[in-house]
């Protein structure tokens, strides 16, 4: 059985098997989470996903890569690439969806056993919180309800109150 954990913080604080980033489709750094795991984790990370970079030129929206987490608490870095919010009818659902899922999907694959998940797409790419909130729920309990040996742990960590809150009144309406 999975525990779901919703914590107000700083990803790059978590000791866990899998950290995801909410990249950009270059892989070469940005502001808000990825900055921050970029920072923090060392050019490691940056030199990793330039290799990637390299053999694949980038990632897609609502794609994911795996690369090493450098000098974080964590085994690996799941960077995905979430939505930029464009009025909700250029599928930006389906897509953020596909950024849970895949990034779930490849910690699957590298037999990551606990995973942590910032707000994609609610920082700069201004998906409206609670909306991305209701897809986060809805894709990842499918998820889990599908595969559900696969994880230990699976971490929201909230950067600010307004997604803890949102993501405490999903969760706990909803036996998992
Ligand atoms: P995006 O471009 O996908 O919107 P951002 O990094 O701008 O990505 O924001 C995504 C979410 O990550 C936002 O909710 C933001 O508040 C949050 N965030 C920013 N820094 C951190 C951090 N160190 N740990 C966890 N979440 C963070």
């Amino acid at each position: 059985m999975v525990s779901t954990q919703i914590i107000k913080g700083d990803i790059t604080k978590v000791a866990v098997d899998a950290v995801v980033n909410a990249a950009n489709s270059s892989l070469l750094g940005g502001g808000g989470v990825d900055g921050a795991i970029h920072r923090a984790g060392g050019p490691e990370i940056l030199e990793a996903c330039r290799q990637i970079r390299a053999r694949q030129g980038g990632c897609a929206t609502g794609e994911a890569v795996i690369t090493t987490a450098g000098k974080l608490p964590a085994k690996y870095v799941i960077h995905t690439v979430g939505p930029v919010w464009r009025g909700g009818g250029q599928g930006e659902e389906n897509l953020l969806a596909n950024a849970y899922r895949n990034s779930l999907r490849l910690a699957v694959e590298n037999n990551c056993r606990s995973v942590a998940f910032p707000n994609i797409s609610t920082g700069v790419y201004g998906y409206p919180l609670r909306q991305a909130a209701q897809v986060v729920h809805q894709t990842v309990g499918r998820f889990l309800e599908e595969h559900p040996d696969a994880f230990q742990t699976i971490i929201f960590v909230c950067f600010d109150e307004e997604n803890y809150g949102l993501y405490n009144q999903l969760w706990s309406a909803s036996i998992r």
